[in-house]
């Protein structure tokens, strides 16, 4: 692969792109560039991981002192819908359900740790053309000046509006495919919160501290749900995502938090996208390869990108040190599209609902999955799309009409 600058160009250095390349430089491979527009990473992400999704990227990707990037651990979690709500809990005795990123801190690991072996990271450095060239690409980069380099592969992680995927040919998601979120990050007390379940926080024998809640409701989060993470210390980052044209997301969030919240404070606010896409059937097109939200690699259901977008980056990483791209897509449609499909059904599924069927839903979870959920700092990730199969079918079987329209999609 001599004849180029490079072996490999990424283009977008957050979480898939960099696992791309540490899982490049662990396999072997070498002469990588990573091609990263923002001058430093920012807290763009609610941080939410589950704990068999952490276990499993740091085992891929050989990441240690894991802790030093985790703000908090999880040991409750809380749906609430219009009428309803589950709760399960863990023990502290036991291992967290999951954990709560600091995701500038974790950008920063993983980017020390691609430097460490070798990958050349550069920031403030935005794409902006890619031509194919004899059997590679001639890119096109701006920091303080225009800059063309070549190389053999073009990885396009450049998130959910992919620049490299739309130039490549491939459809960038929108509409009710395209989930645009806000997130504040507020500190509050306990007796600030006012929910239609008020006093849940009291009651529960767990601490809000270390409780994620999702909270839906049609009116007030319409075709998405707002969520609450604790990051520690009483600060919780409580954002919403609403597809694109159904109004802004802040106005949505600035309305919850007047009805809910009675005093708080605001530290900070972001906002992004997050792509709730039917999954593409092919990431690879020649030598370009699309990973992560770029890939639409991100739950359709309940927007979470960050487990699916790195074990992703670990195997198109893999793939790319052999020299043969044909096994990432191999990989992808054997395992994590069938997942994905299954994430954009349900969302599907979720959006022919009204209040009352949602309930209902919440019903046959807590009779169908309450044991296999109190079990979940112990499960697999394939326990639970098992327990996620179990609770859609036993949905449909009570709701024939579902089905019909679902054929229909
Ligand atoms: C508000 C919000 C909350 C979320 N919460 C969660 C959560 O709790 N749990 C979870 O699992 N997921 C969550 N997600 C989704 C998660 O953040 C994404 O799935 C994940 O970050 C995808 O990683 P990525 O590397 O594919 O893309 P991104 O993180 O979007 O990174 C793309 C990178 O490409 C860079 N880039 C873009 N264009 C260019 C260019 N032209 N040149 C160079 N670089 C470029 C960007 O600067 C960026 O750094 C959330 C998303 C949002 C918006």
């Amino acid at each position: 692969m001599s004849n180029f600058d490079y072996d490999v160009v990424v283009v977008g250095g957050s979480l898939a792109g960099l696992s791309v390349a540490i899982s490049y430089a662990l396999h072997g491979g070498e002469n990588i560039l990573v091609l990263e527009k923002k001058k430093k990473p920012i807290h763009d992400c609610a941080g939410g991981i589950a704990k068999f999704a952490l276990d499993e990227i740091s085992k891929l990707l050989e990441l240690k002192r894991v802790v030093s990037f985790i703000d908090n651990e999880i040991y409750s979690f809380g749906i609430i819908t219009k009428r309803s709500c589950i709760f399960v809990e863990n023990d502290y005795e036991e291992d967290p359900l999951g954990y709560v990123i600091g995701r500038v801190k974790f950008i920063e690991h993983l980017t020390r740790k691609a430097k460490r072996l070798g990958v050349e990271v550069k920031r403030g450095a935005s794409f902006e053309n890619a031509v194919r060239k004899r059997d590679g690409f001639r890119v096109t980069y701006r920091n303080h000046r225009t800059n063309f380099v070549t190389c053999k592969y073009l990885v396009g992680a450049d998130g959910a509006l992919s620049k490299t995927g739309a130039l490549m040919g491939f459809e960038v998601p929108s509409g009710d495919d395209l989930h645009i979120c806000a997130q504040k990050w507020l500190q509050f007390g306990v007796e600030d919160i006012k929910l239609p379940y008020e006093g849940y926080f009291v009651e529960n024998p767990q601490d809000p501290d270390d409780m994620i809640i999702i909270y839906h409701d049609r009116e007030e989060t319409p075709k998405g749900y707002l969520w609450i993470f604790p990051q520690g210390g009483y600060e919780f980052r409580v954002g919403i995502g609403v597809p694109q044209g159904y109004g802004t997301p802040y106005e949505y969030l600035e309305r919850w938090i007047r009805k809910y919240l009675e005093s708080y404070t605001t530290l900070d606010k972001i906002g992004g996208v997050v792509p709730t896409a039917k999954p593409f059937k092919e990431v690879v097109k020649g030598n370009f390869a699309l990973v992560g939200d770029a890939g639409r690699q991100c739950s359709a259901l309940h927007g979470g990108g960050m487990y699916f977008g790195m074990v992703s980056g670990y195997h198109l990483g893999r793939a790319l040190a052999n020299d043969n791209l044909k096994n990432y897509q191999n990989w992808y449609r054997g395992n994590l599209y069938k997942i994905l499909k299954l994430h954009y059904l349900a969302k599907r599924t979720i959006y022919c609902m009204n209040d009352r069927d949602m309930d209902h839903l919440m019903g046959i979870v807590v009779r169908v999955a309450s044991k296999d959920l109190m079990a979940l700092s112990s499960i697999t990730f394939e326990e639970i799309q098992k327990i996620f199969r179990k609770v859609a079918l036993r949905y449909i079987l009570r709701k024939p009409w579902l089905l019909v329209k679902l054929l229909t999609l």
